[in-house]
């Protein structure tokens, strides 16, 4: 029978946690009840270094049913850290994991497709939500227009997936060969191949608390996902040069014919707003070249993308 780890970073989630806790339990007695998944099976909550209640809540579960596990981490490392910690503590004691996020916004009936469809063979199953009613004005459409920048730099994201999918043990096991820090886990997942699955789902709006993802984190995670994947940018820069340069030609042009017919002075305007222009351009270039260069200094010094706190799994198993 499958084993199956479900995987739920939790980051200052004390106002949904028990709400949270208590649906997914009758989710898997449910689920065990039909013989789907093994009396063995977990629950495990990461806590991404939150500063309220969350640790005390997690362990309190663990305490009072073994089904809960829980590890704390040492910092808030993000959303894909926690993630990227559940998915390889659970490694080599799952058959197959589903990760989801605390606030109830994936519907947890959508498990029992990913596992059907694990049972027929998937490796890899995406929740895809079925329609984004339930964003605000502004994060539907950030949201679309990532998308399709995404698809344009050549990187090809599953459309309107975000972290609630099923993986095997294989595809876990394949997951943990990737060794960079910044690892986009929306841009990877699908490249590693296997027999995938697509389930839809109704995302709901936030049971309790407050969205975790502020704009600033909602920016960082999407120029993570730009730089991991595409050099893209870098190339649209040596573009952007080649046209400048051509434009410049024709300013050449224009400041000689002024020269010849003596309009020679008119030419300030224009210098000044070249001078800035290009200066603002080169600082953006610049900036670009910096993000990838940035990159390359965090690799080289591989420095863990978290440290574990504590561990409840440990004395588990
Ligand atoms: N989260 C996390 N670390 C962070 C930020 C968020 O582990 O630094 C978790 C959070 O607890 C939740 C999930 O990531 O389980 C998604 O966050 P949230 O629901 O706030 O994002 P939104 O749905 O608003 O994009
Ligand atoms: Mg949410």
């Amino acid at each position: 029978m499958t084993r199956l780890f479900v995987v739920i970073p939790c980051y200052n989630e004390q106002e949904v946690l028990p709400e949270t806790a208590s649906r997914l339990k009758k989710k898997f007695q449910d689920l065990q009840a039909d013989g789907r998944i093994s009396e063995d099976s977990r629950i495990l909550l990461v806590d991404d270094g939150s500063k309220d209640e969350t640790w005390s809540i997690i362990r309190r579960l663990h305490e009072e049913d073994p089904l809960y596990q829980g590890i704390k981490l040492a910092h808030n490392r993000g959303q894909q850290n926690a993630f990227i910690a559940g998915l390889h503590e659970a490694t080599g004691l799952a058959d197959c994991v589903i990760t989801m996020d605390a606030d109830l916004q994936d519907d947890i009936n959508a498990m029992d497709a990913m596992l059907q469809s694990y049972e027929n063979g998937s490796d890899i199953v995406f929740g895809v939500r079925s329609n984004r009613d339930t964003d605000s004005f502004f994060k539907k459409h950030t949201a679309q227009g990532y998308y399709r920048f995404m698809r344009m730099m050549g990187i090809e994201l599953v459309y309107n997936h975000a972290d609630y999918r099923l993986m095997s043990s294989r595809a876990l096991t394949a997951l943990g060969e990737y060794h960079e820090v910044n690892l986009f886990l929306r841009g990877i997942v699908p490249e590693l191949g296997f027999q995938t699955d697509v389930v839809y789902y109704k995302r709901a709006e936030r049971f309790a608390g407050e969205s975790k993802y502020p704009l600033s984190k909602m920016l960082s995670l999407a120029s993570e996902g730009i730089t991991s994947f595409s050099v893209q940018p870098l190339k649209v820069i040596s573009w952007l040069g080649i046209f400048i340069a051509f434009l410049s030609l024709a300013g050449l042009l224009y400041a000689l014919i002024s020269k010849w017919t003596g309009n020679a002075v008119s030419g300030w305007t224009a210098i000044v707003c070249s001078i800035w222009f290009l200066g603002g351009l080169q600082l953006l270039c610049i900036g670009v070249v910096g993000a990838y260069i940035g990159k390359i200094y965090n690799e080289v010094k591989a420095r863990p993308r978290y440290i574990i706190e504590e561990n409840t799994l440990e004395k588990e198993e």
